[in-house]
């Protein structure tokens, strides 16, 4: 960290400074980033997805500050956290991210700044504001913010009922530049959601994408709309999405039947207290057998369903994709709905089609939230009703290891990174508010 940047650090974070004192202190004229480079996009050329390495191809970097636009905000990312996105724009998958940023450029000056030889990673941070661009009013430096990555100016009418339909709308630092694994960041001043006061800087910075995510698939009626005592599958219930899903189903009164990949992780989420938890490994379902569904298997499943919770699920919480698309919209409840927002294992889904329209099933797509679904995501985490899955701290130095985690399926829960902050532990603001829910935070990281 340069001398400069811990001068405005200091500043930033000290409760004394002035919001128009952290704005004087300079600026460095260079930061540290984590980045993949243009020039490199071919580099796996031939080489199988599961092996295409992010060691080889997410570098820390030192690039030039981002200038500042109208209704934007320089904050000082103290931690970030790794999704799955940054693993797809580090293996250049399915396409290399530097095509959203040179479409970006088309649209405006303001859009051209984003196009680069480099792309900063990290879709989620929590920090400090320590510069406000024009037109920004309700943020000021030394505001402790976490960020959310709807990245969209609403200038059009067609976003006004649901930002995410706006026809430009971006996920930031995906399909937009300087993300939050940088010694400075670039958001919009609506990105921004104040950082709950119990959490430290990497539990507040591992929430944003994949919570909000979860809360409208589950809760919002732009997708899940889920009610009381509803029945809901929750495929991958130890990941990012699948942790926090698990429990604002639970939160909301619904029944979670979690499945998971091996007897550990059906031993956490017990001891959780998620009572119904299927092993998919154990139970060696085999969705797919030779290039083909196998109904038999589909089936299989829905029965051991059945044995957990006596019913089938009204709604069923998707992104694996192909693998498991096929057994999930016939494992759903008759009207039932199947809530998809990914396909890690493939985009191609393949179902029969008899076990929707016959049993009148509902497939509803779902693409991360707005700002007031995000920001209510965070006030439930504030209010200390949801809790950070957080479970492994990377240095910036090391995110490339914890890329290969998460394309590995190595990890649990979420993976957090270091950034301007020198020690996990760092950035609570109300020390009795930690204290009251220390027991549960403590409970959720054990997910690692
Ligand atoms: P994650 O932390 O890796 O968790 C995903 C979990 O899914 C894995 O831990 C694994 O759990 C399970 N899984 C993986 N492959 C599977 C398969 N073939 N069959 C059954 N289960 C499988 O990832 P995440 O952060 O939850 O993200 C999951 C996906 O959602 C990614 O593709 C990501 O890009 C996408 N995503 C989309 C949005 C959006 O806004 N559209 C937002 C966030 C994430 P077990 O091995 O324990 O079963």
């Amino acid at each position: 960290m340069s001398d400069t940047l811990k001068a405005l650090l200091d500043a930033a974070l000290s409760p004394e400074a002035a919001p128009q004192d952290i704005a004087a202190a300079p600026l460095p004229e260079t930061m540290r980033a984590a980045v993949v480079r243009k020039d490199e996009i071919g580099m796996f050329e031939g080489v199988p997805s599961a092996d295409k390495d992010p060691r080889k191809s997410l570098h820390v970097d030192e690039v030039p500050i981002p200038p500042l636009g109208p209704n934007e905000v320089l904050i000082a990312p103290m931690a970030s956290a790794l999704n799955f996105n940054t693993v797809w724009t580090s293996i250049f998958e399915p396409l290399p991210t530097f095509g959203f940023l040179e479409r970006f450029a088309k649209e405006s000056e303001l859009g051209a700044r984003h196009d680069l030889p480099y792309h900063i990673v990290g879709s989620d941070a929590s920090g400090v504001v320590v510069r406000v661009g024009p037109g920004v009013t309700r943020w000021k430096p030394g505001d402790r913010v976490t960020v959310h990555c709807n990245y969209v100016d609403m200038e059009g009418p067609e976003g006004h009922d649901d930002s995410m339909i706006d026809p430009r709308q971006r996920i930031w630092a995906f399909e937009t530049n300087f993300g939050g694994m940088a010694e400075l960041a670039m958001v919009k001043a609506n990105q921004l959601m104040p950082m709950p006061t119990h959490l430290t800087w990497e539990e507040a910075a591992c929430l944003s994408l994949t919570l909000a995510t979860s809360y409208r698939m589950i809760v919002s009626p732009n997708a899940g709309a889920m009610k009381q005592g509803e029945v809901v599958l929750v495929w991958g219930a130890t990941g990012g999405l699948g942790g926090f899903a698990v429990q604002l189903v639970r939160n909301g009164g619904g029944i979670p039947v979690a499945v998971v990949s091996s007897q550990e992780k059906v031993d956490l989420l017990h001891s959780l207290g998620i009572e119904h938890v299927i092993d998919r490994s154990a139970e060696g379902y085999q969705f797919w057998r030779d290039g083909k569904q196998d109904p038999k298997e589909w089936k299989r499943f829905g029965g051991k369903i059945r044995e957990l919770v006596g019913e089938d699920p009204d709604m069923v919480f998707e992104h694996p994709g192909r693998q498991t698309f096929g057994a999930s919209v016939f494992v759903a409840k008759k009207g039932g709905r199947i809530i998809t927002c990914a396909s890690t294992s493939g985009y191609m889904h393949e179902y029969d089609n008899r076990y929707l329209w016959m049993n009148l099933k509902r497939i509803v797509s779902s693409h991360f939230a707005n700002y007031k679904e995000a920001w209510e995501a965070n006030r439930l985490v504030n209010l200390g009703m949801i809790h950070p899955i957080l479970t492994k701290t990377y240095a910036l130095d090391d995110v490339a290891e914890a890329a290969w985690a998460i394309h590995t399926n190595q990890h649990t829960g979420k993976l957090g990174v270091l950034v301007n902050a020198t020690a996990e532990g760092q950035g609570v603001q109300d020390a009795d508010k930690r204290a009251m829910h220390a027991g549960e935070i403590a409970k959720w990281k054990q997910l690692s």
